[in-house]
């Protein structure tokens, strides 16, 4: 293959006088090439002509190609220490000035989408999407919520030093190359073979304003599926908490659907996203009857890993109250649910050393909750937290029959979110006769601030992986 022939295969590819081309490159991967690596730097210029422009990436391991374009006398290279651009040609100024006024290195203002937006190209010679920055600059623009920031101490264009920091800077794994198919199928790119490479020549604009719907449509969207990928893992619970962080509710889950042992609990809620658990049962073992000791133990182990304990949940009423209390002061648990019982007369003990105690439905009809609460529960504090697997248990229908005791959505301060049939059967979400999504969807028209807890009271015929694509799902469909 001789420089005729790129420059023939260029022009095959679409490319002509006056383009802007950004190119990530392998020169070994046009094989047997007779020529240097000036000679397809040449073939380029030849086709975009003095007035086009030939951009290449000067960061991250630079290549032969890379290199030679910054040799050139006639370079222009923009001036910020990430995601840094060098051009030749006539255009290759215009759109690389600029850089360090930017706010992001890749985002808006960048060389970036002013190449896009100047209706440029970008071409991957022999390399795949995976070295297509421009990918970036879709992911700045949608702002997402996995993004990190750079900080560089470098020198500014004025020759000053400074320390500045680049936000919506891209992390580690992504799956661009999983994103070939979809620009391949849209249309804006176009994909052919010049000698031994394999090249593709993609409208930058285009691709932009296709990979932003994406974005919009699905936060994940550049993001790998395989579950080893603990870089994408930890990506994913980055949008799920930004999601839930914009809902007026905190979401928690218990103890008992995030795992076995405590270090696998913190494992699970971290890649999930989740930042309170509610403490039912560890290891097998109901935490309303472990000791002081060791229920400490387990709030530290979960504080050191900034999780937030959001309850603990005895299901019998305590014996002991003023011993329970005491246990819960030293432990460190500020929240207790109990079971609603109109015999219990202990919450005052637990309210006067500063611990909360809100009352969960059990064996009771909806009315029958609100005359036992009225009796048990401090005037301070008249709190349920609603059950709609007790309810179904009680054979209530759950929204239908406490949304008419009125008293009820006005205490309320958690709802477990947990389904079952009439017949008992444990479900998934709005899978049984909890009545989930109408309770879920109230709670939301009500900006409840509030619990939602995730298999709180009743299990979940799942892991906790499950269960959040299945809240996710819930989510999506109200
Ligand atoms: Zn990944």
């Amino acid at each position: 293959m001789k420089k005729s022939d790129l420059v023939k295969g260029l022009k095959e590819l679409g490319l002509k006088k006056n383009d802007i081309v950004l190119m990530h490159s392998s020169f070994r991967s046009l094989g047997d090439f007779k020529g240097s690596v000036d000679d397809v730097i040449d073939a380029f210029m030849s086709v975009l002509g003095p007035k086009g422009a030939l951009i290449v990436p000067v960061f991250g391991s630079l290549g032969i190609l890379t290199e030679r374009v910054k040799a050139r006398k006639d370079v222009f290279v923009s001036e910020v220490p990430v995601g840094t651009l060098a051009g030749i040609g006539g255009r290759a100024k215009d759109v690389l000035s600029g850089h360090w006024e930017a706010e992001t290195a890749h985002g808006e203002g960048s060389p970036f989408l002013k190449i896009a937006e100047a209706g440029g190209y970008i071409c991957l010679l022999g390399v795949d999407q995976d070295r297509n920055t421009t990918l970036h600059s879709a992911e700045a623009l949608l702002k997402l919520p996995y993004l990190g920031s750079c900080t560089r101490t470098c020198k500014a264009p004025d020759g000053k030093e400074v320390t500045r920091t680049w936000h919506y800077y891209p992390g580690p794994h992504r799956d661009f190359i999983g994103l070939d198919h979809i620009m391949r199928e849209s249309g804006i790119m176009e994909v052919s073979r010049i000698g031994d490479a394999q090249v593709r020549l993609i409208k930058a604009k285009e691709m932009l304003e296709l990979m932003v719907e994406l974005g919009d449509e699905d936060p994940a969207f550049a993001l790998c599926d395989n579950p080893a990928c603990a870089d994408c893992v930890r990506q994913r619970a980055a949008i799920f908490a930004d999601r839930i962080a914009n809902e007026s509710f905190k979401l928690s889950v218990s103890s008992r659907l995030a795992g076995h042992y405590v270090p696998e609990m913190i494992e699970k809620l971290q890649a999930a996203g989740i930042k309170y658990v509610e403490l039912d049962y560890v290891q097998g073992k109901a935490c309303a009857f472990m000791d002081a000791q060791q229920l400490k133990r387990i709030v530290d182990d979960f504080k050191e890993a900034k999780i937030t304990v959001s309850a603990l949940r005895s299901y019998v009423v305590p014996e002991d109250t003023n011993g329970f209390v005491g246990k819960m002061k030293e432990a460190g648990i500020d929240r207790v649910i109990l079971p609603l019982f109109d015999f219990f007369y202990g919450a005052s003990a637990f309210a006067k050393e500063g611990i909360v105690v809100d009352f969960v439905n059990t064996h009771v009809t909806p009315s029958q909750a609100v005359q036992a609460l009225l009796k048990v529960a401090p005037l301070k504090r008249r709190a349920f937290v609603f059950s709609p697997s007790g309810f179904v248990l009680a054979g209530r229908n759950p929204f239908l029959n406490a949304w008419r005791v009125g008293q009820f959505m006005k205490t309320i301060a958690q709802l477990d979110v947990a389904d079952r049939t009439w017949d008992g059967e444990i479900r998934s979400f709005a899978k049984g006769n909890g009545e989930i999504k109408e309770l879920v969807s109230i709670l939301r028209c009500h900006n409840f601030s509030g619990w939602l807890t995730l298999g709180g009271g009743s299990p979940y015929p799942g892991n906790l992986e499950a269960a959040v694509k299945d809240f996710t799902h819930l989510l999506d469909t109200i």
